[in-house]
């Protein structure tokens, strides 16, 4: 992984100039592919989709387009990934539609799923106080009505859920590429015996899932050459999809 100097980028609310990290090259190494989507890759992070400004403290959407320059220097300088808690305020603030909405929407459901995903380095659901699982539970059905092309995520997303019959049925209709039906068999396995924790579905087997406990900003780096096309706007994108794209061969 080799650092590049830091981009820098302007507030759109207020003008604040911040310094933005960038790779000049990265790897997939130890990359985690979770079955909620989530995507670790410590040796090629990318910058968060969605950002806050450290002085005015609203929230926007990474855009290339808020790039103005880049630094001299290699200074310090943040992904700008945010915590859970930031996430939900995002949300309420930014009142997103679309594309940005549903970019959103998976945030959030990762960041729950940090916290009470039920997997290995997270709580159980069952420890979710009773306002994070309605939310968690408003979010998740949001994402149902905006993705229901998506079977295979929303299969997932009813399993996390725990509507385990309506998780079946929807994987009963997934077509999947056939490296991909390992996962939905992973998936219909925990539906049957009603487990809803979230499960790694690519790479390593040892990986924690911990959250970011930051409230402001963590300092991660991203792939330049990438940036517009990293795995997340993937993702976001084709959501799903990704399950069957060439990508997975990677792991
Ligand atoms: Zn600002």
């Amino acid at each position: 992984m080799l650092p590049a100097k830091p981009d820098i980028l302007k507030c759109p609310h207020c003008g604040r100039l911040m310094r933005i990290s960038a790779l000049m090259s990265g790897d997939t190494f130890d990359m985690v592919q979770w079955s909620d989507t989530k995507c670790v890759t410590p040796m090629m992070e990318s910058v968060s989709p969605v950002l806050k400004c450290p002085v005015c403290k609203k929230y926007f959407f990474y855009n290339s387009n808020l790039i103005i320059g880049e630094c001299n220097t290699f200074n310090d300088s943040s992904c700008g990934h945010l915590s859970y808690k930031s996430l939900k305020e995002a949300l309420r603030q930014l009142q997103p539609h679309g594309k940005d909405e549903i970019t959103l929407r998976i945030m959030l459901l990762q960041g729950f799923n940090d916290h009470y995903g039920g997997c290995h380095g997270t709580l159980p659901r069952t420890d979710a106080p009773a306002d994070e699982r309605k939310l968690f539970d408003d979010n998740a059905r949001c994402l149902l009505k905006l993705i229901p092309e998506n079977k295979l995520f929303c299969a997932e997303i009813y399993r996390e859920l725990g509507e385990f019959d309506k998780s079946l049925e929807l994987l009963n209709d997934v077509v999947c590429a056939p490296r991909i039906a390992t996962i939905a068999e992973h998936m219909r396995e925990r539906a049957s015996r009603r487990d809803s924790s979230v499960f790694i579905v690519a790479g390593c087997g040892e990986c924690e899932r911990t959250a970011i406990k930051d409230e402001e900003m963590i300092v991660y780096k991203r792939r330049k050459d990438i940036a517009r096309t990293n795995i997340f706007k993937r993702l976001v994108n084709k959501l799903a999809d990704k399950y069957i794209n060439d990508e997975t061969e990677e792991f």
